[in-house]
Parts: structure tokens; sequence; C-alpha cells
């Protein structure tokens, strides 16, 4: 036991028979044993699935991650393979057990965050799926998609979901999978087949049944689920011919939702959170009030500001989606994203190999003073919020004699910046709210220069927390928050603390002129 949880111990002691759960009584007692418990909190991502175990203070205490197969069956399409996504998830809780030298009893909590939309359909009576996964990024509905809006369903199902009709979100992959898998429909119809997005196929595993549950978060990213009425909307159902059998329940995502079966671990570990990916990051950084707002810069970006208990209408292109609290009621959340963020890097990198790892970005670009009047549009996949140019293609503007290889380099990290202050420009118009500190995370927010440029560019203070996981630590905040084990907000508060605020001190005349030039580069990106 270590002279921190003595004090934490005696501290709490001493509020004893004020306010404490017969929960957290047991679990003080554990600590004056010197029977300390942790959180462990699963990540399963679209690349990889990781564990990592979680101690009081938020601290890492071991991890393990496991890659996967991305399946690519024809061009646009994308799937997982299930046994995959399971596989990997047992292997990797087995792993950070043994890296941290724990048994499943010293778990007080699961939290599972998840890559969000993917969508699998399986046999309730023998849990086996009926396909492969079908993930977010399979476009393999987009003609569909596009008939909904050319028919008018745009705004109704805008009203009721908070989204835009798109190939992304899992009802058109449930429709898919119902219309082209032999005999599925009238399983479904019997109801013998269930749906569930990843946190709800890991529920139903790892509980071997026993759980058919999913939380608000992963539920606002089907496309079939009001987040005004929190229930599955009946006319989409029918607009999508899904019948209402194959639907799991909907709960808070901090929430106890069942426990792990005993075989797989030793003994069963409560899971008390459940939570989408980047809501959960939205939590880990704790932008727990209205008008708070974080940014990801992984192979994407995702912007997203708590608009607390009132859902924005947005006019400029983002999403309505519901987003994780401490207690019950889901709180409302304003989203945008742009597809290729960090992925410009790795293009730089694996295609024009001009750097020889994502690292090395920041040294090339501080070769130069500035990118000499060179944009870099990384619209590789076409253009997302608040632009939505499918046809939009990746663009270098401005090329002289005089352009270097940093230039470029410098220019593509600004091109990174210059999304998300497209981002931010429309969540700001939408929201009414003018955005004072942007926290961030993801791997590129590692790029000092790219925070620096960042801050510069919005005119505001970009903050980096010192904990970096924050997408797992916002799962097992939340799982933490359910079990007992954490407080409340105020005392995983005392958790956070900043490695690195990054202020602005570009003139602003300057700020007006790069981002003029900025729209000018887009504009030739969509011609
Ligand atoms: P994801 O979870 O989407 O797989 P990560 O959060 O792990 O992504 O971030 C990986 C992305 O960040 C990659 O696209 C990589 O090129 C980029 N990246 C990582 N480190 C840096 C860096 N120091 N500078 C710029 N980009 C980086």
């Amino acid at each position: 036991m270590t002279i921190h949880h003595d004090k934490l111990a005696y501290g709490r002691l001493a509020k004893l028979n004020e306010d404490m759960t017969d929960g957290q009584l047991a679990d003080m007692l554990k600590i004056l044993n010197g029977e300390e418990q942790y959180i462990l909190a699963l990540d399963q991502g679209t690349t990889s699935t990781r564990a990592i175990v979680f101690d009081r203070r938020g601290n890492t205490l071991a991890r393990a991650q496991q890659e996967f197969p991305q399946i690519y069956p024809k061009p646009g399409w994308v799937e997982h393979s299930p046994q995959d996504i399971m596989g990997s998830t047992v292997a990797v809780i087995g792993e950070a057990l043994v890296r941290a030298n724990l048994t499943a009893q010293d778990i007080a909590a699961i939290g599972i965050t998840n890559q969000r939309e993917t969508t699998l359909v399986w046999d309730k009576r023998t849990g086996k799926t009926v396909y492969n996964a079908i993930v977010w990024q399979c476009r393999r509905t987009a003609e569909f998609c596009k008939e909904l809006i050319q028919e008018g369903f745009k705004e109704k199902i805008y009203n009721k979901t908070g989204l835009v009709p798109d190939a992304y979100f899992s009802a058109t992959k449930i429709k898919w999978i119902l219309d082209n898998v032999d005999g599925a429909r009238a399983r479904a119809e019997r109801g013998e087949l269930a749906f569930g997005t990843v946190d709800t196929y890991l529920l139903w595993q790892l509980s071997k049944g026993k759980i058919f549950a999913t939380d608000y978060t992963n539920a606002s990213r089907t496309m079939l689920f009001n987040i005004h009425t929190l229930k599955w909307d009946e006319e989409l159902l029918r607009l999508f011919d899904i019948p209402a059998s194959m639907l799991p329940e909907v709960h808070p995502s901090s929430h106890l939702y069942g426990c792990t079966d005993a075989r797989l671990f030793g003994s069963p570990i409560p899971v008390c959170g459940v939570v989408g990916d980047q809501q959960a990051a939205l939590f880990g950084q704790l932008c727990t009030k209205k008008g708070d707002v974080k940014n990801t810069y992984g192979t994407g970006c995702f912007l997203l500001m708590n608009t607390g208990d009132k859902a924005v209408k947005s006019r400029n292109g983002l999403v309505t989606t519901l987003g994780a609290t401490a207690d019950g009621k889901p709180c409302f959340v304003l989203e945008g994203s742009v597809f290729v963020g960090g992925a410009v890097v790795q293009w730089l990198r694996d295609e024009m190999k001009i750097i020889s790892s994502s690292e090395e970005s920041e040294e090339q670009a501080l070769k130069v003073e500035d990118s000499g009047g060179v944009y870099v549009v990384p619209a590789l996949t076409g253009l997302g919020a608040p632009y939505w140019d499918a046809s939009a293609r990746g663009t270098i503007t401005g090329i002289t004699r005089g352009t270097t290889r940093a230039h470029i380099i410098r220019a593509a990290l600004e091109g990174i910046a210059y999304e998300v202050c497209d981002l931010v420009q429309a969540m700001e118009k939408d929201s009414g709210i003018k955005i004072s500190r942007l926290a961030v995370d993801g791997g590129a927010c590692k790029n000092d220069f790219l925070m620096r440029f960042q801050s510069d560019v919005l005119n505001c203070a970009t903050v980096r927390p010192e904990i970096a996981e924050t997408t797992a630590l916002g799962a097992a905040y939340l799982a933490g928050l359910n079990a007992g084990y954490w407080s409340g907000l105020d005392e995983i508060e005392k958790n956070f603390e900043v490695e690195r605020t990054f202020t602005p001190s570009m003139e602003e005349g300057e700020r007006l002129r790069l981002l003029d030039g900025w729209r000018e580069a887009v504009k030739k990106a969509m011609l």
C-alpha cells in the first residue's frame, strides 16, 4: 500500500458516517487491508484492440494491444472478422492483467469504449454472427443513402437522430445484411437475430449471452435512435425494414451492465461503463460542462462540443449526437469530423516517402520560417464537415521554384490545423458559443509545431493533458464512477493535469491573411 493510498483512505474514513455507500465502504476496507483495486478499460478500435489498467490517480499500470486485419472484399467495402474482434478483446484483457500482475478479482470494473457505428448481426441462440462486422468506413450502402435524400427523408432523419443520412451510420448496414444474407430476413422476423454495434456484441460475448444492451452514445450513431425521446424510433425501423426484436436495451454510459462470464478471466468482472470512442475522449478530457470542446488528432480529426441539455441544430454540416455523463441522463454533443487528419502525415511517410517517421514532420516543419505560400489541402478522400464534398481531392497550391520538401511538410501539418479551424468556426456559428480553450488528444497532438500553429490560427489556447489515453480514461472513469471506485467528478477532476498549454501569439493581420489563403486553396480542391 502506498502512502498516497493511506492518505486517501484516512481522508475518506473521516467521512465514513456521512455519505459512503456500502460499495464504497467495502472498497475502503480493501484499501486498508492493502488490497487495492483497479479499473480496466477496453478500447476496441478500428485497427487494434487495447486494454489498459488504471489506478485511482488515472495512472496506467499496464497495457496490452493487438492489431487485427482489415478486410476489403471490394473497393470501398470494409469488414472485420467478429472472431478477431472478440479474440483480440479476450487476449488483451488477459495480457494486461498478467502484465499488471493482477487477477480478475483485483479489477473493480471494466469500462468498454469502441469504434462506433460498425454493425454486427448474430443468432440469439448460438451467438454466431450471420456476416462479418461491417465497418463504419464501408461505403456499400452509399447509393441507398443518396436515394433516401432524393426521396426527401433528410430532414426527418436529422430531426429524429441528429444525423445526416450516410452509409457511415449503422441503419443501412443492418438493412444490407438482412437483404443480402441468405435467410437472414426470415430469421430476423422470427425474432431469432440480434443487432449490435461493437459494444453490444462484446457485452453479449463476454457475458455468454446474458447481456443484450448498448449505451446512449452508441445508440445515437445507429440512425435508428431518437435522441430527443431516448427511444428506438418505430417510424425509422419501418423505413429501414428492421424488426424491433433485433435491438438491444439502451442504458446510460455509466451503468452496471452485468458481469463477464467467470470462465473467461477466472472470476466474473462487473462491466460498469460503455461509451463510443469519441464521446469517451470527451469525457476523459473532462469536457463535462456546456461549451467544453475537445479535438482528437488521429487518422481523422473529431471535434466534439458538449452542448449540455440542449440539442443544437446544425446549419453548417455538423451532426448532433449524445454524450456520456456521470449521472443517468446523456448530454447533447455537436460533432464535426474530417476524414484525413494525421493520415496526411502517414501519406507523406508511406507514399511520398519524404519523411521516415511521423515525428520527423515536426523537425522538417521547423526548418523553414513559414510554408512559403504553399497550402496542402488533405482532401485525400473528399472533404467532410463543413464542406461535404465527396469528389474533392487532395491539393497542393502555391508551389514555386524555391519550394522545398520542408515547405510541403510544414504546409501539410498546417493543413490539418486549418481543417480543424473550419470545424471550430462551424461549431461556433451553430452553437453561438465562442471557443476559448481547445482540449487536444490523439497521436498527432504530440506534435508541438502543429499544436502551436493550431493555437495561432484559431486564436485560442490548445491544452494537452498529461494523460494522453483520454479515450480509455473516459471509459475507465465512467465505469469507476458507477462502481463507486471514484466518489464523483470532483475526485477525478483532481487527477487532471495539463502537460502543456499552447497560447496564440500570431499577429491578427497575419492570421487572417493565412486563413484567406486556405479558403482559396480549398476552392481549388473542390473544383
Ligand atoms: P488512430 O487512433 O486514428 O489510429 P492515433 O491517435 O494513434 O490514430 O494517431 C495516429 C495518427 O497520428 C497517424 O496518422 C500518424 O501519422 C499521426 N501522428 C503520430 N505522431 C505524429 C507526430 N509526431 N506528428 C504528426 N503526426 C503524427
